[in-house]
């Protein structure tokens, strides 16, 4: 097999990795078995006391505080949810003093928070540009079609429908003092053509018309809309507490045309994106004109096989969890639809180059250096050309410049597909939030920071406690007894998930959030005998005080192509088990099919699963 050449500013070493190597022959039984089976043994050190951690290292206390807090979470989903009735159907009445809070997000931690928060004591309005939770672990598998999009997207209104509005909108301004929050809801015309009358050539939501925003205040004080840019209407909404739960974006406007020419996954619209790129990239290498046979013999004939090459070359950038897993994924998707003898598209089997660019010495640095290096032989074993210690210095259309850290040569290599796996930044609406906030918030990559009951500072003692800060976007020190320099929590669907939930409670208990820490208001002789029986168990677990925000981490996955993973299970800071292969690939998909928010959307995973085993790869183009 034949690798793609790349013209160089300064004699690059000749690219050799073979797309698809032909494959190893066939592991002994024995092999099989162990690679089955592949542990660590950090759990015999564990319980042998000969490792550096000991059984008593384990968090037991917050893992029984986590376990009387499930206790207590089923119980207030059944009092504080109207028992599946909707309030607006006008079933049943919330409490009158209801605290208005305003959700910004539907992502990991919006939606645990709404999951859990009682609609009997708050009021809650959720705002996000997107109507569902996307299931981010699963966007790369989505991106090759592995599994569907609708099959990890939650409907916010269907998973919440207790919720008491979602707005379609984006949060633009806010004005801490006032306790207002300015959105701007989605422009129709990006929605459907069939507002302006023009439904057969109504834009797809892929390709949103850009909109220039413009806010203009009234004499009274309401912002209204520029409606000369076409920009969507611009309305606030009042608070008593905002729940700024707004992710990151990506960071690829540090490097230099990475932000108008990178494919991002982020979002369901980015995987929807890259299908479709990948989808054209396969169907334009298929033409006759880039094929050698079209052209006599001469010149013509290696451009057509280098602009075939060139097409179906993608780079990935960044060797975290998001880029391996796209790797793997990729990887398979190739080998399906290329590698394989009835692959549809099995004339393009030599011209197929995934190159996973990386900045660090090893892939995965969050994980064991074991499973570190067994990331690494797992993507370079399916072909995988792994470039290490190497700088993305410049993207263009259809080139990447870069550098490696250690010959400090540019190459520039010729490509169609650059997808950004590399670092997130703010969303404009938290610089936007930063400006009002005292210095002291400003937290490190533009993140806000929080105390550890998630609230960031506030330019006024009275404002204290009415802004809240979850998920990707807030800055907290980890709690790490074994930390010498404390690192902000990562940011992971596990942290953002255990901070919405851990939210919920604090707001459900009632507890008053001016106060540090925050304390049980004082028991009226009208309080409702549902919360005097709350105030009462919480009494008796000893938390009239709130507990700070503890994160339990549960360890890390990370899927690296055909049919293995890698595990890394851990208990807070102690590590249990690592695995890697077949048994860590069951365990990967066990976790992400029962952490589904639905059974639906479980079902449909497990369709989507089978289905790709049975019948492959949709490859279909829409
Ligand atoms: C491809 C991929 C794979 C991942 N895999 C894993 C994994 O395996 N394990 C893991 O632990 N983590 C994983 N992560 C990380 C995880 O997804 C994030 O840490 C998590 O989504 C953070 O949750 P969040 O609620 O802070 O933000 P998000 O989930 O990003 O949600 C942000 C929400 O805010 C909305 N929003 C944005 N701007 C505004 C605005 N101005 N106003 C209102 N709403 C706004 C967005 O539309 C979105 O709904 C992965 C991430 C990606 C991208």
């Amino acid at each position: 097999m034949t690798a793609m050449t790349s013209s160089t500013t300064a004699d690059p070493p000749a690219t050799t990795t073979d797309a698809y190597p032909s494959p190893p022959s066939p592991p002994s039984e024995e092999d099989r078995f162990l690679k089955m089976v592949s542990t660590e043994t950090s759990y015999k050190r564990l319980f042998m006391d000969v490792s550096p951690y000991s059984v008593t290292d384990i968090e037991w206390r917050v893992l029984l505080q986590r376990l009387l807090d499930n206790i207590e979470d089923g119980q207030q989903k059944r009092n504080g949810k109207f028992e599946g009735r909707s309030i607006s159907q006008g079933m049943d009445s919330p409490r009158e003093d209801r605290r208005t809070v305003v959700v910004l997000g539907t992502g990991w931690s919006a939606h645990a928070f709404v999951k859990l928060a009682s609609t009997y004591d708050l009021r809650i309005v959720v705002v996000s540009p997107v109507n569902h939770f996307v299931f981010t672990p699963m966007l790369a598998s989505a991106a090759v079609g592995t599994v569907e999009y609708r099959s990890m997207t939650e409907p916010i209104r269907v998973t919440n429908p207790h919720i008491d509005n979602f707005v379609e909108g984006r949060a633009i301004g806010v004005d801490v003092a006032a306790r207002k929050v300015q959105v701007q809801l989605t422009p129709m015309s990006t929605v459907t053509g069939a507002f302006r009358g023009l439904a057969s050539e109504a834009p797809c939501r892929l390709d949103p018309e850009p909109v220039q925003t413009e806010i203009v205040y009234g004499p009274d004080g309401i912002v209204v809309r520029d409606a000369s840019k076409g920009a969507g209407d611009v309305i606030e909404l009042s608070y008593d507490h905002l729940i700024c739960a707004v992710g990151t974006a990506s960071r690829s406007s540090i490097v230099r045309g990475a932000k108008e020419h990178c494919f991002n996954l982020k979002t369901s619209q980015d995987s929807k994106r890259l299908r479709t790129a990948i989808g054209e990239a396969l169907e334009y290498a298929s033409r006759p004109n880039v094929q050698e046979y079209y052209y006599p013999e001469g010149p013509m004939r290696e451009f057509a096989r280098e602009e075939r090459r060139r097409r179906l070359r993608i780079a990935v950038i960044g060797g975290g969890p998001t880029g391996v897993e796209l790797c793997g994924e990729l990887s398979d998707f190739f080998r399906q639809v290329c590698g394989s003898p009835d692959g549809a598209y099995q004339h393009l089997r030599d011209d197929v180059l995934i190159t996973l660019v990386h900045g660090g010495s090893d892939l995965l640095p969050a994980m064991d250096r074991e499973l570190r290096r067994k990331a690494l032989s797992a993507l370079r074993s399916q072909g995988v050309e792994v470039r290490l210690n190497t700088r993305l210095n410049e993207v263009g259309r259809d080139y990447i410049k870069i550098k490696d850290k250690g010959v400090g040569v540019e190459e520039t290599i010729p490509l169609a597909i650059t997808i950004w796996a590399a670092g997130n930044a703010p969303v404009p609406f938290v610089r936007e939030l930063l400006s009002q906030l005292p210095e002291e918030a400003k937290g490190s990559g533009g993140r806000i920071n929080v105390d550890r009951w998630l609230r960031c500072p506030t330019p006024t003692p009275e404002t204290f406690g009415s802004i809240l800060v979850l998920g990707d976007v807030m800055c907290l020190e980890k709690q790490n007894k074994y930390d010498v320099t404390p690192e902000p929590l990562p940011q992971t669907a596990q942290v953002a998930g255990q901070q919405g939930a851990f939210l919920a409670r604090m707001l459900n208990r009632g507890y008053d959030l001016s106060r540090t820490p925050p304390a049980l208001p004082e028991e009226t002789s009208d309080s409702a005998s549902n919360y005097s029986l709350l105030r009462a168990w919480l009494v008796a677990r000893g938390l009239e005080e709130a507990p700070g925000f503890d994160f339990l981490s549960l360890g890390l996955l990370a899927y690296v192509g055909q049919e293995e993973a890698l595990n890394q299970v851990m208990l807070g800071d102690v590590p249990l088990f690592n695995y890697s292969g077949k048994i860590a690939f069951a365990l990967w998909r066990t976790v992400y099919l029962t952490k589904q928010a639905s059974t639906r959307n479980q079902a449909l995973i497990a369709f989507d699963w089978l289905r790709t085993e049975a019948f492959g790869r949709d490859i279909t183009r829409l």
